[in-house]
C-alpha cells in the first residue's frame, strides 16, 4: 500500500508544497515544530533512508540544500537544523527545521499551530527564495 508521503506526492492528499523534481518532493509538515519546518522525501518508496540507494542518498541532501538556504533567506532563523527520525512515517525523509533565537534548539516533541491561509504564506514564502 502507498505511503502517506506517496499519496502527498501523488497528488492524492494535498499538501503545502515547495518544491519537486522528478526524484524528490519537499513540502510543510503538518505538524510543524517551527515554523517553516519542511519535510524532504525522495519519490522512492523506501522506509528505512539508509537503506536507500547511495545516489537517492546523496541526492536527497542535494536537493534539501537550496530549500535549507530559502528558509534561511525567508525567515532569518539562527540557522536550519537537519534531523531523521522517521518513526511514524515508513517513507525515508529529512526535516528542515529552522531554529528561531527566542529558542534553544528545537524538539520534535514541541508542535506549533498556523492556520491554513498562515501555511499557505510559509510555503509562499519559501517558494519564493528558492
Ligand atoms: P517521522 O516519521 O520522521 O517520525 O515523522 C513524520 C512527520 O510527518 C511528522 O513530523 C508528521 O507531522 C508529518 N506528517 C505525518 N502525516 C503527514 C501528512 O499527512 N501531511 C504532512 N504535511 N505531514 C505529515
Amino acid at each position: 500500500m502507498a505511503t502517506i508521503f506517496t499519496k502527498i506526492i501523488n497528488g492524492d492528499i494535498p499538501s503545502y508544497k515547495i518544491a519537486e523534481n522528478d526524484q524528490y518532493y519537499a513540502f510543510l509538515d503538518i505538524n510543524p515544530a517551527a515554523k517553516g519546518h519542511t519535510l524532504v522525501v525522495p519519490k522512492l518508496e523506501v522506509d528505512y533512508i539508509f537503506d536507500l540507494p547511495p545516489d537517492v542518498l546523496g541526492g536527497l541532501l542535494q536537493f534539501a540544500q537550496p530549500i535549507a538556504r530559502a528558509l534561511d533567506a525567508a525567515f532569518r532563523p539562527v540557522r536550519t537544523g537537519i534531523i531523521v527520525e522517521g518513526l511514524e512515517v515508513p517513507h525515508a525523509h529529512v526535516h528542515l527545521i529552522p531554529m528561531y533565537p527566542d529558542r534553544k534548539g528545537f524538539s520534535l516533541g514541541k508542535k506549533e499551530s498556523f492556520t491554513a491561509e498562515e501555511m499557505q504564506a510559509i510555503a509562499a514564502a519559501i517558494r519564493q527564495k528558492l
